[in-house]
């Protein structure tokens, strides 16, 4: 079984050859084995200070391996809350493992994926919630993800439910003193007032549910299929998100056969945009795979960008893919709007089969007209014009998610035994449960297999 607090080692920076690499040693004996293999330059140093930088040499017995800088930061004041040591070396792969290697031959054991941040947990340093940003952090695809991310990890999420945390086992307590001393303390009037506190963690617990798709959106992208008959524009359109040449533009109906995926950023949003052949009846067996394809596609997506050929008129096609996208949540884009050829009654037709929140805009693929306004559009569909991870907070991971869903259930039915007069020992049950839900977000009563499971999903040195 691996010792949970021997001294640990990992190479912290991405192993390709760069400017400078970095290998992490954290435990009690980061600091005896570095003496070890650094010779700092100029001075013979007696014990190291902590939060300062030496430079020096690495080297193994008498042979220099590198000339680098290291930090040093004494426990508990520092990420694992344990001795730790970084060495900044110069970044070619081979020179960063053979300083491992040789941290290794001095004692230390290569770290698990994900341990040191493990630690900084075991140690009490930070929640699991707080864990689990760091890797978001690590993660994020845009800029929104990281800035909400990073609030995660300043424990805002944390705090929330704390504090409802709080407040539910205050409510338990008073509940289980009371029946112990009825002589002294008075249920009287309890069910409405707690009635009240249900009400008000219900409505918390719930915010933090419906903040979860959008969440989603911001961590993870939109998945968004674009689809339009053939020689609508779509590959242009894909073509004119991403700035750069990537589908095959063509003027022969029916070439964009499979489906591309790219990820592309709009304004801090992150669209996972899968360009689909045109939907519509065909023989060509090649044709058919990715029109099924797209089928499927559009069933999974969070949004469908719908492009209308303006300069031909209204066909029996389009009618087609309306029927089918009719429940997603679109965006029609009227597409070659340069050359303004579309007519007053395809317009109506088309407007007659949309939804009335379903944005129409016209827009021109080639000359990259409109898009600006299609962002703002956009932003306003998924997010209804409001995104700032400044001022909302989002939950994004699935974990987080269930553990809000089971508390909520267990709220709603200390309220259904408020309402209908149970006895007062009968809203432990459920609010206890209610309250070791929320614990698992934040790794109260977190089994040690789930805290090793999503530690291992961290890369090595985090
Ligand atoms: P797809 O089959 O839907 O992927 O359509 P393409 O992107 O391959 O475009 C088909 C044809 O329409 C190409 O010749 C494009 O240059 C042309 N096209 C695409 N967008 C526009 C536009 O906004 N204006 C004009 N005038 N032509 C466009």
């Amino acid at each position: 079984m691996i010792n949970e607090f021997d001294t640990i080692a990992a190479i912290a920076t991405a192993v390709s050859n760069a400017g400078i690499g970095i290998i992490r040693i954290s435990g009690e004996n980061s600091l005896k084995i570095l003496g070890e293999i650094f010779e700092p330059a100029g001075k013979n140093v007696k014990e190291w200070e902590s939060h300062r930088v030496y430079y020096g040499n690495i080297k193994e017995k008498d042979t220099v391996i590198d000339e680098c800088i290291v930090l040093i930061m004494k426990a508990p004041k520092s990420y694992t809350r344990e001795n730790v040591v970084e060495i900044d070396c110069h970044g070619g792969v081979s020179v960063v493992y053979r300083i491992l290697n040789l941290v290794i031959k001095h004692g230390a054991r290569p770290a698990e994926p994900g341990e040191f941040t493990k630690r900084a947990f075991l140690n009490g340093r930070i929640d699991l919630s707080q864990a689990e940003a760091v890797m978001d952090v690590i993660d994020a695809k845009n800029e929104l993800a990281r800035r909400n991310s990073v609030a995660q990890l300043k424990g805002e999420l944390s705090d929330r439910i704390k504090k409802v945390r709080e407040e539910v086992l205050y409510q338990i307590a008073y509940i289980e003193s009371a029946l112990d001393d009825p002589e002294h303390m008075s249920l009287d009037g309890f069910s409405e007032k707690l009635g009240g506190l249900v009400q008000n963690w219900i409505e918390a617990t719930q915010k933090m549910i419906d903040s979860y798709d959008n969440g989603r959106y911001i961590a993870e992208g939109i998945r968004t299929c674009i689809v339009g008959k053939p020689n609508a524009g779509k590959s242009s359109f894909l073509n004119a998100l991403l700035g750069e040449e990537r589908a095959i533009v063509t003027e022969i109906a029916g070439t964009t056969r499979d489906t591309l995926e790219e990820s592309v950023n709009l304004d801090g949003i992150t669209l996972n945009i899968v360009d689909t052949a045109g939907i519509r009846d065909t023989e060509d067996t090649v044709e058919k795979i990715g029109v099924e394809k797209a089928r499927k596609e559009i069933d999974q997506a969070d949004l469908v960008l719908f492009l209308v050929d303006t300069s031909v008129p209204f066909h029996k096609e389009d009618l087609d893919i309306l029927e089918r996208i009719k429940d997603k949540r679109k965006i029609v884009l009227l597409n070659k709007s340069d050359i303004d050829n579309y007519r007053e009654e395809d317009y109506e037709a088309l407007k007659s089969r949309l939804q009335k929140e379903d944005p129409i805009l016209p827009i021109s693929a080639k000359y990259h007209k409109g898009m600006d306004i299609f962002v703002k559009e956009l932003k306003n569909l998924m997010f209804h014009g409001k995104i700032d991870a400044n001022q909302e907070m989002y939950i994004t991971n699935a974990r987080h998610k269930k553990a809000l869903d089971d508390s909520l259930e267990s709220f709603r039915c200390v309220k259904e035994s408020i309402e209908n007069g149970m006895p007062e020992d009968f809203f432990t049950i459920d609010l206890m449960s209610a309250y070791e839900k929320l614990g698992l977000i934040v790794g109260e009563a977190v089994e040690e297999d789930l805290v090793n499971e999503i530690f291992s999903r961290f890369c090595t040195g985090k």
